[in-house]
């Protein structure tokens, strides 16, 4: 028996309604945002990812699933969203449109990590991006994108935090300012943490670990080393999501993991599932474009996991969409029916109606059995009476009753139902 690889899942035929209800509810709110669906590749040149993810991140560090390929090539299997879509952005020219270009994907996402609950090896994210705006209106439509989704689903536990780690020029004072304040405590933080605080800082606020997390507690915080610029641009997000109403909280311990992010940055984050309570995390990048090789271009969006969102619908109670159901058995108990079965269920099928006939060659009352089983939503039988009569009765499975029509007009049925 050969198993599933470690922290991977099977979606199975009876689950896969979940997939399809919450990827209708994305969909259907990112055509209200009028942004259009991308398809990147499942795997870029390793490369991509060093320079657009950042060589002192967790997930270029420790989590890459990264291979070569038949011709030495290094290859890695898409660790994230975000850098194949700013790798198409400029590949393709996109920026030489009318901007902004807004944009969405589904997409499978892998990572080595230690799976648990709400971690997985392979996870499937929702995302957006916005190039080519460096307004804070595009960074607020942006988590209203997210907002819309959680409202649609009926999520009301999200918590919005927000937070600004500024420009390159702002990380640089504040990085000092940090680093001198943990310097004497450094022998007691964590192994990992240690590392980072010669080569990103600022992970080290973003550290689950106890003792560091009681560390940085009284840090400095970011939003009070922020140039200028980057505290009015910080203002008018926190400004507009404040007019919209949004409940939303500045939480300067937020710093994404991912080395392209600028300015804004922002998580919703449940308590519902346990410790991976962030469902979505995104913020604004306005040195990737440049970092991955293009003219320098303003993006602004996030990326929200799908299994952690199924989960948290499943954890409040809340509707996960219905278990897509056949319309329509007709169970043949003659052989002039047995013959002509494939020709009635295909007529219905291409008028819309999902029919089911038996394949299994069962019994009538194994079949009539079957068609419960599957929760048929309606039943007819055909035999030689129906046949020649051309009436039958279609037979509602849950309130058991019954209306005859025409043999050969059954889908009108279905089309007033
Ligand atoms: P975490 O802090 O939980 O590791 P992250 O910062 O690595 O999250 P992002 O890179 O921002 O997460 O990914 C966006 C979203 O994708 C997360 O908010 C989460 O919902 C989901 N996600 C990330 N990693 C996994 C995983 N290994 N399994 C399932 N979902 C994941
Ligand atoms: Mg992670």
């Amino acid at each position: 028996m050969i198993n599933i690889p470690k922290g991977t899942k099977d979606v199975l035929p009876n689950e896969s309604y979940k997939w399809h209800y919450v990827e209708n509810v994305v969909r259907s709110v990112a055509k209200d945002f009028n942004i259009k669906e991308i398809r990147t590749p499942t795997f870029e040149h390793t490369e991509l990812f060093l320079r657009g993810v950042g060589d002192t991140t967790d997930i270029v560090n420790k989590e890459m699933y990264t291979f070569l390929d038949k011709a030495e090539r290094s290859i890695t299997l898409k660790p994230e969203g975000t850098a194949g879509v700013a790798r198409a952005f400029i590949e393709n020219s996109l920026y030489a449109n009318p901007q902004p270009t807004k944009m969405y994907y589904i997409t499978p996402v892998f990572r080595y990590e230690k799976p648990q609950a709400g971690r997985l090896r392979e996870h499937h994210q929702f995302g957006i991006e916005y190039y080519g705006s460096s307004s804070a209106i595009a960074d607020v439509e942006v988590m209203m994108v997210a907002k819309s989704i959680f409202d649609r689903l009926g999520v009301s536990n999200l918590v919005l935090n927000v937070n600004s780690i500024g420009c390159p020029e702002c990380r640089k004072k504040y990085n000092e300012a940090l680093k001198k304040y943990l310097k004497d405590n450094l022998s007691n933080m964590c192994h990992t943490c240690q590392e980072r605080f010669e080569k990103n800082p600022l992970r080290i606020l973003d550290c689950k670990e106890e003792a560091c997390k009681q560390i940085t507690q009284n840090a400095p915080v970011v939003l009070d080393y922020l140039c200028d610029d980057c505290r009015a641009h910080h203002e008018m997000v926190c400004n507009q999501l404040t007019k919209l109403g949004v409940d939303f909280k500045v939480n300067p311990h937020i710093v994404r993991g991912l080395d392209y992010y600028t300015r804004t940055v922002f998580e919703f984050v449940s308590n519902n599932i346990g410790a991976q309570g962030t469902v979505c995390g995104g913020g604004r990048y306005n040195n990737l474009v440049e970092q991955v090789g293009g003219k320098p271009c303003p993006g602004v969006g996030f990326g929200m996991g799908l299994e952690r969102l199924i989960l948290t619908l499943e954890n409040l109670g809340l509707s996960v969409g219905e278990e897509e159901n056949p319309d329509l058995y007709i169970i043949a108990m003659c052989d002039r029916a047995k013959q002509d079965i494939l020709v009635y269920a295909q007529k219905l099928r291409q008028a819309g109606v999902s029919t089911e006939i038996d394949v299994m060659d069962r019994s009538f009352k194994a079949q009539l059995k079957y068609a419960n089983k599957i929760n048929a939503k309606y039943m007819v039988v055909l035999g030689d009476e129906e046949i020649d009569t051309n009436k039958v009765s279609i037979k509602n499975m849950a309130t058991g009753e019954s209306v005859e029509v025409d043999l050969d007009k059954i889908e009108n049925f279905f089309k007033e139902a």
